[in-house]
């Protein structure tokens, strides 16, 4: 019985299994065809390359890095590249298609990809990251590029990484060529806004949803889990807004204020100790326990698989603005929904990130930057579309946000693919 119970959540906690499932529901609810079921499931392309690389102590190692492009239906292939020992074609697959769905839901002419390469970072020297990235790039050139596949950073891999990928990549084509990837450096042709890009579309997302309530963000209790980026970002800017950032929730324990937090504030005391813990006007809470403070929005934006069928009746949040990459499992989602806890699923909440990509990946094709107003701005406009078109298909099909958000996906690249045709 012990087991059963075990490889059961280990089963709900597989972020690939619960995309499937989603995918499942979402094209029943359509009533797509078996056969586009087969085009939409299937990567268009994956690609595995041999990586040797001569390593700082004069020893050859080899590495394996792969490419999958999900699908190119709606634009070139768009997602990151993962630096990491347990990498495995199974999960770069998995998070192809996991892009495809991202791209379509905001509505941006991008189909999916991901990339990644088997190894440690933390054990590998900058110059033999370096080559690593270079020679990664070579092995893969003729399948990426401006209108083919654009890469980005993921866990692991930066603006140095892609300022590596652009410069090899340009190198063999003899000319500077900057939209091959995004996420670079401002001064190669990276785009102003891109840090906060993930952070701000969980805001706009989360200000949406409280009108939906038609609730005064001033009076708007959140709770973060994560720290980081995206948490980080959202919950300065969401203060900046008037609300109140009550619990912020970290590996290592969480605090928590109800008169709101000072966010900057804490950012700098976790600069200078290390830790969020002990944060003058704050209470040290326990960490667990602090996921199920009452609030307006939860936003989780740490990692994968925090509410679980085991946890997701104690949440006491009435929206989840999802910044995290599935930190919802498939079966906590029933709950939520008995609960009626107002989801914003990962696909809509946090694709400002990829969103800012594209713009970025405009500005390097057209030459011309924008500012950071613009680029808000039109993030903004993009963002506020999307969350209308998710919770529109939500009514229209009476079903939640998130099989809303997929069945929206689906939608726009089925269509795309019925309107291509099939070449034969
Ligand atoms: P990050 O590394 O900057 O921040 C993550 C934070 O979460 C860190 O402060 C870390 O200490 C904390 N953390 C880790 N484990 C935790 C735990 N168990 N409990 C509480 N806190 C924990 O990463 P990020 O870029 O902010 O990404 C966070 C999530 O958002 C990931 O799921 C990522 O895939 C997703 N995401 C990020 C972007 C982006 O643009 N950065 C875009 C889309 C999705």
């Amino acid at each position: 019985m012990m087991v059963d119970a075990t490889s059961s959540l280990e089963q709900e906690l597989n972020p690939w299994l619960a995309a499937e499932a989603r995918f499942d529901l979402a094209a029943e609810k359509l009533g797509l065809d078996d056969g586009m079921r087969k085009v939409l499931r299937s990567p268009a392309r994956e690609i595995t390359v041999s990586i040797p690389v001569m390593l700082d102590d004069g020893r050859l190692e080899v590495f394996t890095g792969y490419r999958v492009q999900h699908s190119i239906a709606r634009g070139p292939a768009k997602g990151g590249i993962r630096y990491a020992p347990d990498v495995t074609l199974d999960e770069v697959r998995a998070l192809a298609s996991w892009m495809t769905w991202k791209c379509a839901v905001v509505n941006i002419p991008f189909g999916g990809g991901k990339g990644g390469v088997v190894c440690d970072p933390t054990v590998l020297s900058q110059a033999e990251l370096e080559r690593i990235t270079r020679r990664y790039t070579a092995e893969i050139i003729e399948f990426i590029g401006p209108e083919i596949d654009v890469p980005a950073p993921d866990m692991n891999t930066n603006e140095q990484t892609m300022a590596w990928i652009m410069d090899t990549y340009s190198m063999h084509h003899r000319q500077t060529v900057t939209a091959v990837v995004t996420g670079k450096p401002i001064n190669l042709g990276g785009s102003h806004g891109r840090t906060e890009a993930t952070g701000r579309g969980c805001l706009i997302t989360a200000l949406q949803a409280l009108q939906h309530f038609n609730i005064d963000p001033a009076s708007a209790r959140v709770v973060v889990q994560g720290f980081g980026n995206v948490g980080g970002m959202a919950a300065k800017l969401m203060q900046r807004l008037g609300m109140k950032i009550i619990t912020v929730i970290e590996y290592d324990g969480a605090v928590h204020n109800p008169k709101g937090l000072d966010v900057l504030g804490l950012m700098k005391h976790r600069q200078e100790t290390g830790s969020i813990l002990d944060f003058p006007e704050a209470e040290n809470v326990d960490r667990e326990e602090a996921l199920f403070t009452e609030c307006e929005i939860l936003l989780p934006a740490a990692k994968e698989g925090v509410i679980t069928s085991q946890n997701a009746h104690k949440l006491r949040a009435k929206i989840l603005c999802e910044g995290a990459n599935g930190p919802t499992t498939a079966a906590a989602d029933e709950i939520l929904a008995a609960q009626n806890v107002f989801v914003i699923p990962d696909i809509l909440a946090n694709a400002g990130g990829v969103t800012v990509s594209y713009f970025e990946w405009v500005q390097d094709r057209q030459g011309f930057f924008w500012n950071e107003q613009l680029v808000n701005g039109r993030l903004e406009e993009i963002m506020v579309n999307s969350f209308r078109d998710v919770t529109g298909y939500a009514q229209k099909y009476r079903v939640d946000n998130r099989t809303a958000a997929y069945m929206l996906a689906l939608d726009r690249v089925s269509f795309a693919i019925k309107l291509r045709g099939i070449y034969a």
